[in-house]
């Protein structure tokens, strides 16, 4: 894997959800690593507190900055993409499919703290994932739930990822990845949790699936803080040509 590097970073928040800095700012801290893409990929509007508010009108603001910082041509390419949520058992996210098809990147996420599509949503997924992320207490049926959701999900939606899968929430990893290869979608390995996710990535990668390696920047600083996941997939022996944002040295993917 010498001869690869990391050329892209597609997953990274700013102020518009629970970021610290500015689409720029993620921009400029991506070009001081020498990314040749950065996606700026924000909380869609169900995540708890943190979600992007007026969807529309800040989706197209979002819009505008990526398109002017992109006109200068000076890199690293923004694309703008979001971090949906699944909302329901039927593999629902919180943004409309219209809304999702303009985006350059979509990803999904299962989070515990998340406003549900219904209250029997509520009741029978996100509030277990909720009380299960805090305890020891685990449920087949629960784990039956959500991988179900997610599948769906994927199967539903232009998903170009799933981010964090296993974290905190319990899923049938390989049945998730199995659809995954089926629909083109990658599974993400997440550099702020390398230490947890290195088993899910284990039980992925079998079936094929392919992987992209992100900093889930919060902050610039962390934007292109890709090496914890570049050393996870070393460890594991994960083949670079399965990497999405990776490539050999001399060759454009
Ligand atoms: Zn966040
Ligand atoms: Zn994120």
């Amino acid at each position: 894997m010498q001869d690869w590097s990391l050329f892209a970073d597609w997953h990274t928040h700013t102020h518009f959800s629970d970021g610290t800095g500015s689409i720029r700012a993620n921009a400029l801290a991506g070009q001081a690593r020498g990314l040749r893409e950065v996606a700026i990929t924000d909380h869609a509007p169900a995540s708890l507190r943190v979600g992007i508010k007026n969807p529309l009108a800040t989706i197209r603001q979002m819009r505008a900055e990526v398109d002017a910082w992109n006109a200068k041509g000076q890199g690293p390419q923004l694309l703008l993409g979001v971090e949906t949520n699944l909302i329901s058992r039927q593999g629902d996210l919180d943004l409309p499919a219209k809304v999702l098809k303009q985006m350059d990147m979509v990803i999904v996420s299962l989070h515990p703290l998340v406003k549900p599509l219904t209250w029997r949503d509520g009741a029978t997924m996100l509030l277990p994932n909720a009380i299960q992320r805090f305890t020891r207490w685990r449920s087949r049926k629960l784990r039956n739930i959500n991988t179900k959701a997610m599948v769906e999900a994927v199967y539903r939606h232009p998903v170009s990822f799933v981010a964090h899968p296993g974290l905190w929430i319990d899923i049938d990893t390989e049945e998730l990845a199995r659809a995954c290869v089926r629909r083109n979608t990658a599974l993400e390995i997440n550099c702020q949790h390398t230490d947890i996710l290195a088993d899910y990535v284990r039980v992925a990668m079998p079936t094929g699936v392919d992987f992209v390696i992100n900093s889930d920047a919060h902050s610039p600083s962390q934007v292109g803080r890709l090496e914890a996941g570049w050393r996870l997939a070393q460890k594991l022996g994960l083949p670079p040509e399965r990497i999405r944002n990776a490539e050999q040295r001399g060759e454009k993917r």
